[in-house]
């Protein structure tokens, strides 16, 4: 069987996602036995105009300019994955969506020079059609592997859960943050991690995205009354990766 040729293309992130699957191991070696990669810049420094079978993109939609390079993987590239929440919702790039002076707060007297003009922080299908997404900050490496796989047998299916982190937390037992005088953002984050923050003691911040209608103003009233967060720090929290999410971004 011939190989699937694969590419993977960053836009506005940090690139972790790449670093998640070169640090793999042997699960993303196994995939090699029937994966071609044939551009990849965290691994490889060979590039290609030619036709794919898959293109993975990671990061934001964030500058115009890019669209024109997002059309042409498109055209290119039989199936398009956004994967990580940075292409996935925009993650936590989106922040900035919520801030008027970013350029200034970040860049300082640099911030009109024309390499930092930047939009919104979009997911990647605000500028293309996306086949599929796989969320997180980084994406889940398993959940990643599983999809590429389903997707070299032509039988790919993205399984979104509709219910909370909470509900995974709750199935492994694992004591709750707030029950620990801490914070989380649980109650209203999209399931499918099995929960792993809070079971190394640590608050979930919804890095796969909030569960459809969350009640994000009552998530930030519990953060406030029950995680002893500020009013402010509340807000930010609650937006950390999901600030596209928010019907004021
Ligand atoms: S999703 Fe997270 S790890 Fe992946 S590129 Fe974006 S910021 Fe980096
Ligand atoms: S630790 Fe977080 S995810 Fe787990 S039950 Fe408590 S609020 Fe929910
Ligand atoms: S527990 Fe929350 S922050 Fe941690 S991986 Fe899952 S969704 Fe992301």
């Amino acid at each position: 069987m011939a190989k699937v040729k694969c590419a993977w293309f960053d836009f506005a992130s940090c690139e972790g996602c790449q670093i998640e699957l070169t640090n793999y191991g042997e699960p993303f070696v196994q995939l090699l036995e029937n994966v071609e990669p044939v551009e990849f810049r965290e691994a490889m420094s060979e590039k290609t105009t030619e036709p794919i079978d898959v293109a993975f993109i990671e990061g934001s939609f964030t500058r115009e300019a890019d669209r024109r390079r997002l059309e042409d993987i498109r055209r290119r590239a039989s199936v398009v994955v956004a994967y990580g929440a940075c292409a996935a919702c925009g993650g936590i790039n989106a922040l900035k969506n919520h801030q008027d002076d970013y350029a200034e707060a970040v860049y300082g007297d640099d911030k009109d020079r024309p390499h930092l003009n930047s939009q919104k922080a979009l997911p990647i299908s605000a500028a293309i059609k996306v086949d599929y997404e796989i969320p997180g900050c980084p994406m889940d490496k398993a959940e990643f592997i599983r999809i590429v796989t389903q997707l070299v047998k032509g039988t790919a299916k993205v399984y979104v859960p509709s219910y909370p982190v909470c509900m995974e937390c709750k199935r492994n037992g694992t004591l709750c943050r707030y029950d620990d005088g801490d914070h989380c953002l649980g109650p209203v984050a999209l399931a499918g991690c099995n929960a792993p923050c809070p079971a190394a003691g640590i608050p979930c911040e919804a890095c796969r995205g909030m569960v459809k209608d969350a009640n994000q103003d009552a998530m930030e009233k519990v953060l406030i009354e029950n995680g002893e967060l500020s009013e402010q720090r509340a807000k930010t929290k609650s937006r950390m990766f999901t600030a596209n999410f928010r019907g004021d971004a």
